[in-house]
């Protein structure tokens, strides 16, 4: 039984100065998490609680999926992830640090490594498999924008595990039953969500899914179709090449009625108005990454050209430099395009805009950000023409192109109906690594022919610190925190009101009959508090169950509220447990 007389707990009535987001300003105003440092929280008293409630869910659906609990250490040493690159890749966002001899070491931001390293030490034989291991344990990332609270925090509590298996069908199988795992533990946590295709970014391997729990706070942009089960993070969108760039198709009507034969003079004075450059670099570059214009003859004929890959940083920068000097752009003749109508066909996100220059020439730009390439088709020598593409690095010959920024009513990939578009925060994802890590540390097993092979592993990750800040985030509505019954750090807030002594014991005895049914209880006793500034408290800490002791004691009844609903109703003092339960 929590006794709010004596709980370690301020509620404050002012919003924190720094809190952008109502999880960050919820949790710190109910007394649930405290600043440390930029990014870095301590957790009080019910706060602590939430988090091992969140905790316990996630252990006992990992423990469920069969995967096992160890614990690493947070402070590693640089080797490990100096052989997979990462000590390097990771960038700023690694916490580096030296011991006293000078020997690099890192707070670990997850790992890998480790656990490769781990399994390569004990395990040898593919009878040892298939295995998974995961912990809990607090995660190191010097972000660049610790922003709302434990949302996004340098010093984080995550659950990851890692699977281990000797072929593809044993990694499908580990990634499904983590990815069945990871929807109990949500459902539990009372978190709405939706599970969406995503990119493995540092982590690299293949296939990967994000659970993303939509709101208006997330950081993160997912699509969904709104007729099939299609979804995906903006990041990893993938749109079919459309109609307009397959010369046997129509097209939209706006390039049927397009007027004069552009000439590549021309096209080349309008990029220049349009992406002034200076020196190699189009000066567009910070919003920029592929450029695709599309030449577009009296005839019909269609003609998209990428003309660039500029991009918002350095690297990419380096590569419109090696691969698309403007020069080359102006060596193009007309010529070029009646030799090879299909000189370059690249196109990038799901349209193009269609606009009349100043000479009259319609040309279709699509300046839109871009993390991936272009598609390319009927290229006469594909990476050796005009700008040097290659494929797999500059292009997916799958017929879809990436796009970054996708567009609300843009066609479903998949079965082409409207896509709605929504943010979310990522609360879990889930990789198939393959054999990038186990190939680096040489983890490998002897396989039933007695031959030496790699083994293919799976990583997988829960937010659980940032779980917290979800649930918050969801549920929690104009007056204060709102918790789901399991997470909650008790389920019943007693509210004692007046200064009689029998309305205190009568709450005082209800909290134990309560407890003694297994139901946990906070229990507000604080003598000389207004009952106005108890209720502000009650529905401002989250509470599933408020029960209010007080006048109505003298009739033999109490108040019950539902903290969700704000629905009241008044119980025989001796039925009040029932009602709750
Ligand atoms: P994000 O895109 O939000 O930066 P991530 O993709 O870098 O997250 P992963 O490497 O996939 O994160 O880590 C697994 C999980 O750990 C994430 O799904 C997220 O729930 C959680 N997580 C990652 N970074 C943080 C952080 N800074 N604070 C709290 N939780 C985090
Ligand atoms: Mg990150
Ligand atoms: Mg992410
Ligand atoms: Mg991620």
């Amino acid at each position: 039984m929590l006794r709010m007389s004596t709980l370690f707990l301020r509620t404050l009535r002012d919003d924190p100065a720094d809190a952008e987001v109502v999880s960050h300003r919820l949790l710190v105003r109910a007394g649930y998490v405290r600043r440390a440092a930029p990014g870095i929280y301590t957790w009080l008293p019910l706060g602590w609680q939430v988090l091992r409630n969140v905790e316990r869910v996630v252990r006992e659906e990992m423990d469920r999926a069969g995967a096992q609990e160890v614990h690493f250490p947070a402070l590693l040493p640089r080797e490990p992830y100096e052989a997979t690159g990462r000590w390097t890749e990771y960038g700023d966002n690694l916490f580096r640090l030296q011991d006293r001899r000078g020997g690099d070491y890192l707070l670990g931001p997850t790992h890998e490594e480790m656990f490769t390293l781990l399994v390569k030490d004990l395990y040898s034989s593919y009878k040892d498999l298939p295995l998974s291991l995961y912990q809990i344990q607090n995660k190191y990332r010097d972000e660049a924008r610790p922003r709302a609270g434990i949302l996004r925090g340098r010093e984080f509590v995550m659950k990851d595990s890692y699977s281990f298996d000797v072929d593809d069908a044993g990694l499908q199988a580990s990634y499904d039953a983590h990815r069945v795992a990871y929807q109990r533990i949500f459902d539990r946590l009372g978190l709405d969500y939706v599970i969406v295709s995503a990119v493995s970014g540092a982590m690299g391997g293949s296939a990967s899914e994000e659970f993303l729990a939509p709101t208006g706070s997330g950081e993160d942009t997912f699509v969904r179709c709104t007729s099939c089960d299609y979804a995906a993070n903006t990041e990893a969108v993938r749109v079919p090449v459309p109609d307009a760039l397959d010369p046997a198709a129509t097209g939209p009507a706006h390039v049927e009625d397009t007027p004069g034969t552009p000439t590549i003079a021309s096209l080349v004075e309008l990029l220049q108005e349009r992406f002034p450059r200076t020196g190699r670099a189009w000066t567009a570059a910070d919003t920029l990454k592929n450029v695709v214009v599309m030449l577009v003859a009296p005839d019909g004929t269609r003609t998209p050209l990428v003309v660039g890959v500029p991009g918002d940083r350095e690297v990419d920068l380096k590569r419109l430099e090696a691969n698309v000097a403007p020069a080359e752009v102006e060596a193009f003749t007309e010529d070029d395009f009646t030799r090879h109508p299909a000189l370059v066909r690249g196109y990038i996100g799901p349209r193009a805009l269609g606009e009349e220059s100043a000479s009259g020439i319609r040309y279709l730009v699509d300046p839109r950000v871009v993390t991936g390439t272009a598609w390319v088709t009927g290229a006469d020598e594909p990476g050796k023409h005009v700008i040097d593409l290659v494929a797999g690095r500059d292009f997916t010959p799958d017929g879809t192109v990436e796009a970054a920024e996708v567009r609300e009513g843009d066609p479903c990939p998949v079965d082409g109906a409207p896509l709605t578009i929504a943010r979310g925060i990522e609360i879990g994802h889930i990789f198939q690594l393959g054999r990038k890590y186990a190939d680096a540390l040489e983890l490998k097993v002897l396989d039933q022919n007695g031959k030496q092979v790699v083994v293919t592993m799976g990583s997988y990750g829960v937010g659980v610190s940032r779980a917290v800040a979800a649930i918050a985030e969801q549920r929690a509505d104009g007056i204060g925190l709102v918790w789901p019954r399991e997470i909650a750090p008790a389920e019943v807030h007693i509210v004692a009101t007046g200064k009689d002594d029998a309305v205190f014991s009568a709450a005082e005895e209800l909290a134990r009959e309560l407890e003694s049914r297994g139901l946990r209880t906070l229990l507000d006793d604080r003598r000389g508090v207004s009952p106005g500034v108890k209720f502000k408290d009650a529905e401002l800490l989250g509470m599933p169950w408020i029960v209010v002791v007080g006048k109505g004691l003298a009739d033999g009844v109490l108040e019950v509220r539902e903290r969700a609903t704000g629905e009241k109703h008044e119980v025989a003092v001796e039925g009040a447990a029932q009602a709750v339960l």
